[in-house]
């Protein structure tokens, strides 16, 4: 079968999971995501995109590799399509394993064929005898990539023509402007037929890839320099969601593609001689169902942040100090956030999902070899992402001290996030004992995020700051860490105290 199940039987949540969730998961994540909503912006995140690293070693090369092959299967916008892989020794051969966030049985077959297309050109080449130009393969890696893209770069194309306009419009006469409007009308220029409705047609597909070839090659010019400082310029006044930052944002989305395509040929004179592009298949782990509608995650009635610190772990003096910081940010109307929020969420209703970070993670876990290293391709434990991860499955991964490796992630926080689902064997001898045990790990584990979430809340209390990202996608994914004793969760001395003062680097 190509898509794979995690072995065993799910157990479902029970009242007592269903009260934790409700009491001290939840509102906790609704207060922290409402803070990070309502709170000024901190520094200037890093700039969104940037070309391949030529410096990379061979590892650090194959993490790139596997964060681009994800994001190339990430095909449409929304989240569903979100796309974690990694390769593995499964049956005997090299086996690129994905998974998504939310995709049915039949869009699981759509991704395996757009991935095995992809990595059929390089196979091809390397198989033949006499070797195209990389030029050659770039252009065919481009147009499959497009292709199975169209959707999300139709939405693309779509938002830098409205913000190439609005751009256009704010250029004064001063002579800077005058040059940098004029770049921005040739960029405009350059854009397919948004008309067109035949948006898989190679006329189409041969546009679009021109115009990536044009924001390319306006990088390290005067135009680009005059965006970024106006972009920079946006985020120092706090505008939101300004035309300028938009434009670089969307420009740099739309080339993380070449970028990608550079990548694959680089990884396929790099591993030539292996059989990573050459003897491999190809599988996809089924994404999480829903909890039942029965579960109610969320109480109806709002909660104030009073009450939700209450429930903060630590001592009674930690509580009262979260509070009166909670209290200083009245003056953002915390409170009136926190219930518009609240309420819009009770009546969508909580619908959390296993991340397909997680998911391919728990796959591993419970299969032959664990996350030991040598059923991995050269030993290199690493999960790669079509997203840099979300704050809750870094600390997931932070909390449960995993070898493997994860792109880094970033400071938003979701609200459809869950633990894995644990699974018992249904061949085994008691059964019920074995449920009420995975039950109770899954308990320490919500514990610890809990810890965590609340230790992310009292950063933000504290230090009055945001940690807050306008876009969650970027592609500067040589960047690598391991998430290990890197979370990210705000400094050890806060989380110490929201987890009972343990040892948090030991952990
Ligand atoms: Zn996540």
């Amino acid at each position: 079968m190509s898509v794979l199940d995690i072995p065993g039987e799910i157990v479902p949540l029970d009242k007592e999971q269903q009260g934790k969730l409700r009491r001290d998961f939840h509102p906790a994540e609704l207060l922290l995501v409402c803070l990070n909503q309502i709170c000024p912006r901190g520094p200037q995140q890093k700039p969104a995109d940037s070309p391949p690293n030529p410096n990379q070693s061979s590892e650090e090369l194959f993490h790139t590799l596997l964060n681009k092959l994800s994001q190339v299967l990430d095909f449409e916008s929304k989240g569903n399509t979100i796309t974690s892989m990694t390769v593995v020794k499964y049956e005997e051969k090299f086996t690129y394993v994905f998974a998504s966030n939310q995709r049915k049985t039949p869009a699981l077959k759509k991704a395996r064929e757009g991935l095995s297309e992809i990595l059929n050109i390089l196979k091809s080449n390397l198989e033949a005898s006499s070797k195209e130009p990389d030029t050659v393969i770039e252009e065919r890696l481009m147009h499959k990539i497009l292709w199975w893209n169209h959707v999300r770069v139709r939405s693309y194309l779509q938002f830098l023509s409205k913000e190439l306009q609005r751009c256009m419009e704010r250029c004064d006469s001063t002579p800077d402007a005058t040059a940098a409007k004029e770049g921005l009308a040739k960029l405009a220029q350059s854009l397919p037929d948004l008309t067109d409705s035949k948006e898989k047609s190679d006329a189409y597909i041969q546009a679009t890839a021109r115009c990536i070839q044009a924001i390319q090659a306006n990088r390290n010019t005067p135009l680009q320099k005059y965006i970024s400082a106006r972009s920079a310029d946006d985020h120092n006044k706090l505008i939101k969601g300004g035309s300028w930052s938009n434009l670089q944002h969307v420009a740099g989305r739309l080339l993380s593609y070449r970028y990608a395509v550079e990548v694959l040929v680089h990884a396929h004179h790099t591993w030539a001689e292996t059989d990573l592009f050459r003897d491999f298949e190809i599988k996809s782990v089924r994404s999480s169902e829903p909890y039942p509608a029965e579960a109610n995650l969320l109480n109806a009635v709002p909660e104030t942040a009073d009450l939700i610190l209450n429930r903060a772990p630590g001592s009674d003096k930690n509580r009262q100090a979260l509070k009166k910081n909670a209290a200083d940010l009245e003056k953002y109307e915390l409170n009136k956030h926190l219930e518009q929020l609240w309420a819009a969420k009770a009546q969508e209703g909580m619908r959390p999902i296993v991340h397909c970070e997680i998911l391919l993670h728990s796959w591993l876990l419970s299969t032959d070899g664990g996350v030991q290293s040598h059923r991995f391709f050269q030993g290199w434990r690493y999960i790669g992402t079509s997203k840099p991860l979300c704050r809750m499955c870094t600390e997931y991964f932070t909390a449960i001290s995993t070898p493997v490796q994860f792109r880094a992630g970033h400071p938003n926080s979701y609200l459809n996030f869950r633990l894995p689902d644990p699974y018992v064997s249904p061949k085994q001898n008691g059964k019920v004992q074995r449920q009420k045990e995975a039950r109770q790990r899954w308990c320490e584990d919500l514990g610890k995020m809990k810890g965590r979430v609340y230790a992310s809340v009292a950063k933000v209390l504290e230090e009055k700051v945001a940690e807050w990202k306008r876009f969650d996608s970027n592609t500067y994914t040589d960047r690598v860490k391991s998430v290990n004793g890197d979370g990210g969760a705000g400094d050890v001395g806060l989380l110490a105290r929201f987890l009972g003062g343990v040892n948090i680097k030991g952990t």
